[in-house]
């Protein structure tokens, strides 16, 4: 960067003055000011370099310094300190919808809210509809948020004259901070409104209805446009993001659409097959179970998993089976066992009959 002949960068003679520096790095900043170029790295850098070239050429100390030695020697860091300050001077109504007729505007919006709302899975399948209590401020009514008692209006700061920014030098750099008389606000208000003693907002608790559509997950976070805190001095109500939190639930897990649970079943029942009552979101369903069913295999009741959020359709109900092996047996399973055992002497499985295989190549037996 180093390299880079600043009259270059900006597009302009040397002999260029105040009047064309200002507008050409006007022009460029807002090309490639990173708001309007997000994610674009090469502009991000073009930016830094044009907002580098008119931090020298506009102060008349550095820019003499820059014609003769051709750097002003500055480290880097520097200049990301006193950019900021250069550009909100120049940008002041340009970017952020700013006031009208030069003057500075000083509405302010709302703050966004975020509210952590906990339902059950049966809320978040069929959907619901619930009301919820916001603390937030509003904006006063009385004052209409400019903290002013009516008919009066606020005196201009005298430290820092309006501007809500002291600036003093370090270096060569100007580095401006709020002015400590008014805490940044360049004016201070005599006769606040007694409603909201000057604040312009008040504090109050609004009950919301917030409607929740079928087939949100955990995270979803629904955003209630003009609820979150009031603006001031005209500015817009910020927004209520209602956070959705799924509590787990007691026997389904979410994979997506599909509701997932686990389910255990004996030895028989998976070598003959059975009709079993399984559990769905809304009650209880029939679930065929085929013979031969494996351990870890996966059974499916259509349709009755969560709803598809966007589109239409449900995912399913899934069942894993485990197969249990009891810990105990009563004398007349232990005996049916030995017969079992007894008799699947002869008959193996595909698993078994491989293994055995394997095994035979390997010792030979
Ligand atoms: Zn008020
Ligand atoms: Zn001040």
């Amino acid at each position: 960067m180093a390299a880079k002949d600043y009259y270059t960068v900006l597009g302009v003679g040397r002999d260029a003055e105040d009047a064309e520096l200002k507008k050409a790095y006007r022009n460029l900043a807002r090309q490639f000011h990173p708001d309007k170029n997000p994610g674009n790295p090469a502009a991000e850098a073009r930016f830094k370099e044009v907002s580098e070239a008119y931090a020298v050429l506009s102060d008349p100390d550095k820019r003499a310094q820059y014609d003769r030695f051709g750097s002003v020697g500055a480290s880097p860091s520097g200049f990301e300190a006193g950019f900021g300050t250069i550009f909100e001077d120049l940008f002041e109504g340009f970017f952020g919808g700013g006031g009208g007729g030069g003057r500075r505007s000083r509405a302010r919006r709302g703050a966004d809210l975020q509210y952590r709302l906990e339902i059950s899975l049966e809320e978040a399948a069929a959907g619901t509809e619930t009301k919820i209590q916001i603390p937030r401020h509003e904006t006063c009514e009385t004052c209409d948020g400019s903290g002013q008692e009516t008919g009066t209006t606020p005196e201009v700061c005298g430290t820092c004259r309006g501007q809500g920014q002291v600036r003093f030098s370090q270096g060569f750099l100007t580095v401006a901070r709020p002015c400590p008389t008014c805490a940044g606000a360049g004016r201070i208000n005599r006769h606040p409104c007694r409603s909201c003693a000057g604040a312009g907002r008040v504090a109050r608790e609004k009950l919301l209805k917030v409607t929740i559509p079928p087939g949100v997950e955990d995270g979803n976070q629904l955003r209630l446009t003009g609820e979150g805190e009031g603006g001031l001095a005209g500015g817009h109500p910020g927004d209520l993001y209602v956070l959705l939190q799924i509590r787990p639930h007691e026997i389904f897990v979410r994979q997506g659409a599909d509701l997932v649970c686990e389910l255990p079943l004996t030895y028989p029942q998976v070598c003959l097959g059975d009709e079993v009552d399984v559990p769905v979101l809304d009650g209880k369903a029939r679930l065929h179970v085929p013979a031969g069913t494996q351990p870890g295999q996966r059974l499916f009741i259509k349709g009755k998993g969560m709803p598809h959020l966007r589109g239409r359709g449900r995912g399913n109900a899934v069942y894993e089976v485990v197969v249990e092996v009891p810990a105990r047996l009563s004398a007349r399973e232990r005996q049916l066992l030995e017969e079992l055992r007894e008799a699947s002497k002869e008959s193996s499985g595909p698993l078994l009959s491989s293994f055995l295989e394997r095994m035979k190549k390997l010792f030979g037996g």
